[in-house]
């Protein structure tokens, strides 16, 4: 099927960058014509799951939050702050946000064909030969005046061909494929000879080489630092969640930032100079847990559970020693991670056992440094299906600030395609709506 019309812009998908693109012009220009074509069978698929259902639009520190907020304002869609400049709509619901802006395209007179893959695009140039084969095969009246504009040809299968004055590609990255977006934008970018910076997925959870399994589904708050080859490279307090073979949680993906393999065939070793560091005590009062960890060990005394200064064999008195420190770390954290610590702490043979014995002191701060400082070893990152975004896409040096093509006039792209780097709390939609206005807006004034 030919479509027998020359849009104002057609957009390839109905994300929030694709989505905002359509609503910003449309609102400028009302008789606009605007198409958005999408592969899933509703827009927004991806931004239904965002913000763990909550839907985190927006970060009122990202740059672009006044000039979001105003288009959030234009369709009515009320948005709140909390911790950390962190925005989320009133509703609190990723599900009815979508809904709310497929009502407002609809209200807009967006014309929306789902379940539409593209799969190609190609620009037909204003040269006369163009011009006369356009014409030959009737695909519009030809009003095609303006002699430096082009004419895009987009396809979907061979069912499809339509063509527009302006392009959008809002196709997103390659995070989470199932949602829709699976690197096709990149391959039309491509396509078109345009750079695209070779994608990677990014704010992933980490995975571990030791065994954390009697850990998963545990969360726990603390400082999280980022050692390379023994230098801090990245640091940040918050909530690590662990997994069976990972850790997650918002600090682990934006740490997972500044995890880059090596490039080395074993894909293990190519991340061994990492090293994650957990303080679970950063926000500890100190002195309070030394008094708490103190009366502890004096209970454990009373009840004789100490064996003073008795030689006992190596092995019994490395687990007589755990289980201690283990039963002194309940009163500070859930059981389980106080016996992982205590399992996995470093006791440097019989010296431990020598300063529990002589030096209470001592042997409380000694635990304490221990705690301050859990080590995870990095087996590698989860790949696309974890990644929340991507990382690499099309290079923004070949774009103009309104995100439209250096090289190809009425060519523009929005939103995760775009190589822009940004950690969690709302930046990556922060962005998407910020580019999908930024297109809508400059193509509202030039046509
Ligand atoms: C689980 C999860 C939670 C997240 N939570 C947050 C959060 O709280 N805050 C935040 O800022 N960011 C969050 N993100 C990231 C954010 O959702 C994305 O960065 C954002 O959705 C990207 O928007 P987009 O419009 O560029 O692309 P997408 O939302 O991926 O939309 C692109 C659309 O293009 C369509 N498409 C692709 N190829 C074609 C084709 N060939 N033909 C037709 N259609 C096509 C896709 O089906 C898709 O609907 C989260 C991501 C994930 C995975």
């Amino acid at each position: 099927m030919m479509k027998n019309e020359l849009y104002d812009l057609v957009i390839i998908g109905a994300g929030p960058a694709g989505m905002s693109a359509a609503l910003t012009l449309k609102k400028k220009k009302p008789d606009a014509s605007v198409l958005i074509l999408e592969k899933n069978d509703v827009v927004g698929k991806k931004l239904a799951v965002t913000g763990n259902g909550r839907c985190n639009i927006d970060n009122a520190t990202s740059g672009f939050y006044n000039e979001n907020l105003a288009f959030f304002e234009s369709i009515g869609l009320s948005i709140f702050t909390e911790d950390e400049g962190r925005a989320y709509p009133t509703t609190e619901s990723a599900i009815q946000t979508r809904e709310y802006l497929l009502k407002q395209l609809i209200e807009c007179k967006v014309e929306l064909m789902l379940q539409t893959e593209v799969t190609d695009v190609s620009v037909c140039s204003h040269c006369d030969k163009d011009k006369e084969e356009l014409k030959l095969r009737g695909a519009f009246d030809m009003d095609f005046t303006c002699e430096d504009s082009n004419i895009f040809c987009i396809k979907a299968g061979k069912k499809l061909q339509i063509y527009s004055r302006n392009l959008l590609v809002a196709t997103g990255g390659k995070s989470v494929s199932l949602l829709g977006s699976t690197g096709d934008g990149f391959k039309f970018a491509k396509s078109v000879c345009h750079k695209v910076n070779p994608p990677y997925p990014s704010l992933t959870p980490v995975k571990i080489v030791d065994d954390i399994s009697s850990l998963n589904k545990m969360r726990i708050r603390g400082k999280l630092m980022l050692y390379k080859d023994k230098k801090l490279i990245h640091e940040e307090v918050g909530q690590v969640q662990f997994k069976q073979k990972s850790i997650s949680g918002i600090v682990t993906l934006n740490t997972s930032m500044d995890i880059r393999p090596d490039g080395k065939a074993d894909l293990e070793s190519s991340y061994a100079g990492y090293v994650l560091v957990l303080n679970p005590m950063h926000h500890f009062d100190i002195k309070h847990i030394r008094r708490c960890l103190k009366a502890k060990l004096s209970i454990l005394e009373d009840k004789g559970l100490s064996n003073g200064a008795k030689p006992v064999p190596v092995r019994e008195e490395d687990t007589r020693i755990r289980n201690i420190i283990s039963y002194l770390l309940e009163g500070l954290f859930p059981v389980q991670f106080a016996k992982y610590v205590a399992d996995n702490m470093n006791l440097a043979g019989e010296k431990v056992s020598q300063i529990a014995c002589d030096n209470v002191t001592e042997f409380i701060n000694y635990i304490i440094r221990q705690v301050q400082n859990l080590e995870f070893h990095i087996a590698g990152l989860e790949g696309w299906k974890e990644a929340q975004t991507t990382g690499g896409g099309v290079d923004q040096s070949e774009l103009n600030s309104s995100f439209q093509s250096k090289n190809i006039k009425g060519l523009y792209f929005a939103g995760e395609i775009i190589d822009y780097r940004a950690k969690c709390g709302g930046y990556n939609l922060s962005f998407c709506w910020h580019s999908g206005i930024k297109v809508g807006t400059a193509i509202g004034e030039l046509i």
